[in-house]
């Protein structure tokens, strides 16, 4: 037989879907040598997740391609509420905003996970060679837990097979999601059993990072054993889903509804991109039981089950894009990481009810958190520590997810309930609390990520007798910034061109920490001082600036130092501040894009940025911001000190 090759890489990524490729785009930008794997022949063309919260899209954004998203998606702007009323028939009880005002730039939408995966595609193909491996699929894996400690070395030693075709089956006519659907058993043992048979090609990767993320099913997650496991239950609802372009005289039909009937269960319609509507819908008769008899299943019983829910109301279709069925589990791993160096991420750790549209969202999200960290330890800038942050930022996401989708739900799938004494329905009142509530979370937005080595601890709960290098956070400097939360975003103008930018827009996914310094009223000369003494220490050879630059890079190439100040703008140049806030390059002179101002625009109002984040207009305050816009440390504009002990205890000094 053929040689078995052998050869090495940084970051090895197992499965394409929405949490491998939002990897693999980190890693396309911080320029880790990576490859990417999946055991499908193709990336998903229709159905599958839909939703896309407000978060995703700012992270899509910081990555340059939001606006394709916003194009082509549909945007969810209202919600109704649909109840029986006194005779049982089914009528608009509300009409709700969808998403809170003022949260983000962008609100909630839908479009279908493969145009998801398209646009991660292409923009992993832009800025670099990474390519999805398609038809390739792991099949052992070992790690030396002697070498998990170093550094450079390769500890995890994987086998991947090449298939020869694409074990999934051919689509012919309208897409069927059951192949792929959690009722479906996982067809991983079958593909490597029958393609071992035609002796497809195998070879050998040492890799120092693994990441998992490769479905429910995850074979990654199983190789770890036990102490991996997922923990939770499934429950009795069963979803059937239908993508169709329906037609209908329900007159909400182009709107996001929540509809309960009386005894027919109940349904959810979302509004798609293309004409498109998707229908999810309870079905009651292949519910009962446990175990599904799948071939009760198919786009007439689903379709059977909303037209029950919506009578007298009609509807039908010619055109169907996708189907499928769903059991809703709620299980969450009991581990997201092994040594640091095999990481689980996407439903491969977490699975819920889709109706809430969290999961592609969560999953991206937990590769948005990981990817930076890792393209730093690997490039030799950030200690490996800083790792473990993963497991526990995240794991307590997919948890509250969890609680938060048992609740949803049971929301969902319950009953109305019919007087205020009937205990197993649901009231219009608590479904209405619980969808408001639930607004916060299911943006996105709501994520905060607790005190570790990269999220300061607040002062308030540090006790007093702390050392003198202890970093603490000051919220009082930043009122309505909050601590571990992504930095909000309002508007600032260039000091040196006057566009107006949302600050958001500045905060770029490239791997690289930010210091906001908000230097308050500079035309106030006791202000301008500290300024002009911060930027000083900034520029010493010896600043944390400096030290954690790595050699012959640029000074803002690790850490980038923007300013926003409240003067107003042509009263001031950038040559009132200090040369460090807008560095100088022998090639192209000064950088005009790293000195801003909260003041009037022309075209487009004002941000009244420092308002809104909290911030004294004459003293203002520095903010300390993680490559992934997560805040990090605030404090007094002067506090050198605590930004330097800040970034000490994880950066490497470069030499
Ligand atoms: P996936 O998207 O599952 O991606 C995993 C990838 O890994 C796949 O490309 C797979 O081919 C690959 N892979 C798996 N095993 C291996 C292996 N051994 N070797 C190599 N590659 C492997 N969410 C909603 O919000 N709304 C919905 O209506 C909805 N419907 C869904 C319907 C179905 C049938 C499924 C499966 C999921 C649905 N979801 C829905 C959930 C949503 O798609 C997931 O939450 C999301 O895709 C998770 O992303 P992921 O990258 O973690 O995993």
């Amino acid at each position: 037989s053929n040689p078995v090759e052998v050869s090495c890489v940084d970051v090895l990524i197992v499965g394409a879907g929405p949490a491998g490729l939002m990897l693999a785009n980190w890693m396309s930008r911080t320029g880790i040598k990576t490859r990417i794997v999946d055991k499908r022949g193709t990336k998903i063309f229709n159905g599958q997740a839909d939703g896309l919260q407000s978060r995703t899209l700012e992270i899509f954004d910081s990555f340059g391609f939001a606006y394709r998203a916003w194009q082509e998606s549909n945007h969810m702007l209202e919600m109704c509420l649909w109840n029986p009323d006194d005779n049982g028939l089914i009528q608009r009880t509300d009409r709700l905003i969808d998403t809170i005002q003022n949260l983000s730039r962008f609100q909630q939408a839908v479009l279908h996970q493969g145009r998801i995966e398209r646009f991660f595609l292409d923009s992993i193909a832009e800025h670099s060679k990474i390519r999805v491996e398609r038809l390739v699929i792991p099949e052992t894996l070992e790690l030396d837990e002697s070498k998990v400690a170093l550094d450079n070395e390769y500890p995890i030693r994987i086998s991947l097979r090449h298939l020869a075709e694409d074990p999934a089956p051919a689509q012919s006519g309208v897409e069927n999601g059951l192949f792929r659907s959690n009722i479906t058993e996982d067809d991983t043992e079958g593909i490597l059993e029958t393609s071992k048979a035609k002796e497809d090609r195998t070879e050998i990767v040492n890799a120092k990072y693994l990441i998992g993320c490769d479905g429910a099913h995850s074979w990654v997650r199983k190789q770890l054993g036990d102490d991996f496991a997922l923990v939770g239950e499934a429950t009795d609802y069963v979803w059937g889903v239908l993508d169709i372009i329906p037609i209908t005289d329900f007159p909400d039909i182009r709107t996001r509804c929540a509809i309960h009937s009386q005894e027919s269960g109940s349904m959810m319609i979302i509004p798609r991109e293309n004409k498109l509507t998707r229908l999810y819908i309870q079905l009651k008769e292949v519910s009962t039981g446990g175990r599904i008899d799948r071939s009760t299943i198919s786009p007439a019983t689903i379709l059977k089950g909303a037209q029950k829910v919506l009578a007298p109301y009609k509807i039908e279709y010619k055109y169907c894009d996708w189907w499928t069925v769903y059991q809703i589990g709620q299980r969450v791993g009991k581990g997201f990481s092994k040594h640091d160096r095999i990481f689980l991420a996407g439903d491969a750790v977490h699975t819920h009810s889709p109706k809430a549209g969290q999961g592609m969202n969560v999953s991206m999200q937990d590769t948005y958190n990981l990817g930076w960290k890792i393209a730093q330890v690997v490039k030799g800038e950030a200690d490996r520590s800083i790792l473990q942050t993963y497991e526990a930022e995240r794991r307590k996401v997919a948890r509250d997810l969890i609680d938060f989708d048992h609740k949803f739900s049971r929301l969902f799938s319950g009953k109305p309930a019919k007087d205020i004494l009937d205990t197993e329905g649901i009231s219009l009142a608590e479904f209405k609390k619980a969808f408001a509530d639930g607004n916060m979370f299911t943006s996105g937005v709501g994520v905060k990520y607790s005190g570790s080595q990269i999220v300061a601890v607040s002062d308030e709960d540090h006790p007093s007798d702390k050392a003198d290098n202890e970093v603490t956070s000051k919220g009082q400097f930043a009122s309505k910034v909050v601590l571990g939360m992504r930095m909000p975003s309002f508007k600032v103008l260039n000091q040196s061109d006057a566009r107006p930018w949302h600050l958001q827009e500045r905060l770029k996914s490239d791997g690289r920490w930010r210091i906001l310094i908000f230097a308050g009223n500079i035309k106030r000369s006791t202000q301008l001082a500290r300024v002009n003494k911060l930027g000083k220490q900034l520029a010493s050879p010896t600043s944390f600036l400096s030290r954690f630059r790595p050699v012959g890079k640029p000074i803002d190439s690790v850490i980038e130092v923007l300013s926003i100040h409240s003067s107003p703008r042509t009263d001031c140049t950038i040559f009132d501040f200090p040369d460090i806030f807008h560095p100088y390059n022998d090639e192209v002179g000064w950088d005009y894009w790293k000195i801003f101002v909260d003041d009037e625009s022309y075209h487009e109002g004002h941000g009244e940025a420092y308002k809104n984040y909290g911030i004294d207009v004459e003293t203002g305050c520095a903010i300390i911001v993680r490559p992934d816009q997560y805040v990090s440390w605030i404090g007094a504009v002067d506090d050198y000190q605590q930004m330097d002990s800040f970034f000490s205890r994880f950066m490497k000094v470069q030499s």
